[in-house]
């Protein structure tokens, strides 16, 4: 659609921030747009005002703007739109939300040009949603929110700096991977996206850092460090494509963190810019460092509600020497368990330990024909590294044998294929409905917490199975139920949810936490709120308002 729309306002209106801010920046169209043959709309106030210029922006119309040398007449304005070029512009009040990002956009146009932006449009859809929370592609939302890419810390701040002179809210975002609707945003707001700010500004081996922009891959960062010898330890499945601002945010877990521990274990030093659009550097460089309050923990897992994070300093460790793959399988789930605690009696130290109930060896047999369950029904997938690998091996062996498992130390290019089923090999069938999670329970309690699945089953009419980051106590419950061939799929039934909140509440009542990994985001809140007694709520809304007392940074997530 396109066409041309003249507004006339009185010079009050056009001494109103976004509306003048308009006019100067489109001053040169203004011309053009003097045929009055066509629709007359009489315009009220200066927010309608706005609202008209959004519209435009939003139909790929030519607005102008005239400000007239009279009074303010009773009627405020006159809108004019040449029908002989597109159908009548429509001015909706449910546009009003934007009218403040339509005027952030005019000052960013004016201001800093070459900050790449996207308006709120169709195409900016994608970013209303996360991995977590997006829908089929043809249930997404019409309009995306406004979408920009800082290439600089100070470009970041100057889109701050508006955001709060227009009171438009800001999400910041890093490749959108998140399971918890953490990035997801509407089309009033603001998303700033780190997709610019990918330099690896430093690699110290002798420092044991690395400082990084916060758009870099996990992955990119660990090949920059391989060939030094040298690796970061934080491995999200997602580490090929999330980034390091997206896992410092959502203090992501992973595979080797049972080891190594998660994000917050090897981050050393954030640059963070507020919501005022100061920047804040906290930590150190230093591995030790005690001076003050430690808010580099308060930012790691804050989901981006407290400020941006615009530069880390990470730990980085040598490579081990040596690494091995051993299975271990098992009868039953729960004989498989129950070996978890054989683990941590031994004196061994798996860098990864991941448990796999029957259902999920079947789920993967079933994707990948990979033959697991012909092993056993429960397996437990340990990788160890380090020096004495030998007698790391045998020890590890007489712990599960005597647990009752069947131990094999894994091939080279055996174990390459067991990793790899291990992260991408469970897939879902299109046919049913499904909810997950991301629990985390004391490591004596995993067992536990499996054997009340079948309570649940039986409960809500659903099949609940888990794999587990066993050397953490972190599981991933999957609820599935079959869809029947006249039901729609869009609409998942409230057993599939209240199952997955059973989970939820079986792994709260043994000492655990809604959320080991993914954060609270969108999605969980609710059952954060059971989780969280009141006065932590409160403490926790207290930081939020002192950092940030206008709510601009990604309001709805994580409190
Ligand atoms: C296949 C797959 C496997 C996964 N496996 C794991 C796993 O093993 N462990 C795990 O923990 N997670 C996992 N995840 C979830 C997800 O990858 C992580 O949460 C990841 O850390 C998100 O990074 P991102 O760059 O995609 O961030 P986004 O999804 O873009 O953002 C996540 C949150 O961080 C905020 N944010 C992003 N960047 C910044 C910044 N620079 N400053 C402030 N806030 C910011 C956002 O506002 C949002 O709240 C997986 C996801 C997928 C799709």
């Amino acid at each position: 659609m396109s066409g041309e729309v003249l507004i006339t306002v009185s010079p009050e209106c056009a001494g109103s921030q976004s509306v003048s801010s308009y006019n100067a920046s489109k001053r040169h169209e203004r011309t053009e747009t003097r045929e009055r043959s066509a629709r007359t709309r009489e315009v009220h106030d200066c927010d309608a005002a706005r609202r008209i210029v959004s519209a435009g922006d939003a139909s790929r119309q030519t607005v102008s703007l005239e400000v007239s040398a009279s009074p303010r007449p009773p009627t405020f304005g006159v809108i004019t739109v040449p029908v002989e070029k597109g159908p009548p512009m429509s001015v909706p009040t449910a546009i009003a939300p934007t009218t403040a990002l339509s005027a952030l956009l005019d000052d960013l146009r004016g201001e800093a040009p070459d900050i790449e932006v996207r308006a709120s449009s169709p195409e900016t859809a994608e970013f209303g949603y996360d991995a977590g929370t997006a829908p089929r592609r043809d249930a997404l939302v019409p309009d995306g929110p406004a979408v920009a890419f800082p290439a600089t810390v100070a470009e970041v701040q100057l889109l701050v700096r508006l955001a709060a002179r227009h009171g438009v809210s800001v999400v910041p975002r890093g490749a959108g991977t998140g399971l918890s609707g953490g990035a997801t945003a509407h089309a009033d707001q603001l998303v700033v996206s780190t997709d610019r700010l990918t330099r690896i500004v430093e690699v110290s081996p002798v420092d044991e850092v690395a400082v990084v922009e916060p758009g870099v891959l996990n992955a990119a960062l660990n090949e920059r460090l391989a060939p030094l010898g040298l690796f970061y330890a934080p491995d999200p499945a997602s580490w090929r494509i999330s980034t390091i601002g997206g896992n410092i945010a959502t203090n992501a877990g992973g595979l080797r963190c049972a080891k190594y521990g998660v994000t917050r274990e090897s981050v050393l030093a954030l640059d963070v810019v507020l919501a005022d659009g100061s920047l804040v550097s906290v930590g150190h460089r230093s591995i030790k460092g005690v001076t003050g309050l430690d808010l580099v923990s308060l930012f790691v897992g804050s989901e981006g509600v407290l400020g941006i994070v615009v530069g880390a300093t990470v730990r980085i460790r040598p490579l081990p020497v040596a690494r091995r793959t051993v299975t271990a399988f098992f009868d039953s789930t729960s004989a498989g368990a129950a070996a978890i605690g054989a683990i941590t009696a031994s004196r061994v130290r798996p860098s990864v330990i991941e448990f796999l109930d029957e259902p999920t060896l079947e789920g993967i047999d079933a994707a990948r024909d990979s033959g697991l369950r012909a092993r056993g029904a429960a397996l437990l997938l340990i990788e160890l590294d380090g020096f004495g690998i030998d007698e790391q091996t045998a020890e590890l062996t007489t712990a599960l044998e005597a647990a009752g498992a069947r131990v094999r130390v894994e091939s080279d290019t055996d174990a390459e294929i067991l990793w790899e089923l291990r992260r991408s090999g469970r897939r879902f069938d299109e046919r049913s409905w499904f909810a997950g999670g991301d629990v985390a329970v004391p490591k004596s309690r995993i067992a536990e917490v499996f054997a009340g699945f079948s309570a649940i089953e039986a409960r809500y009419g659903v099949a609940v199975s888990a794999v587990a980051h066993a050397g953490d106590g972190n599981l991933h419950p999957v609820i599935t139920l079959p869809i029947p061939v006249d039901a729609d799929p869009a609409v998942v039934p409230a057993s599939v949810h209240d199952a997955a909140d059973a989970v939820v509440r079986a792994a709260l009542a043994v000492g655990g936490t809604v959320s080991g990994e993914h954060g609270i985001g969108t999605v969980k809140r609710a059952l954060a709120a059971e989780e969280l007694a009141a006065r932590v709520r409160e403490a926790q809304l207290a930081i939020k308002t002192a950092l940030d007392p206008a709510g601009l940074f990604n309001p709805g997530k994580a409190l």
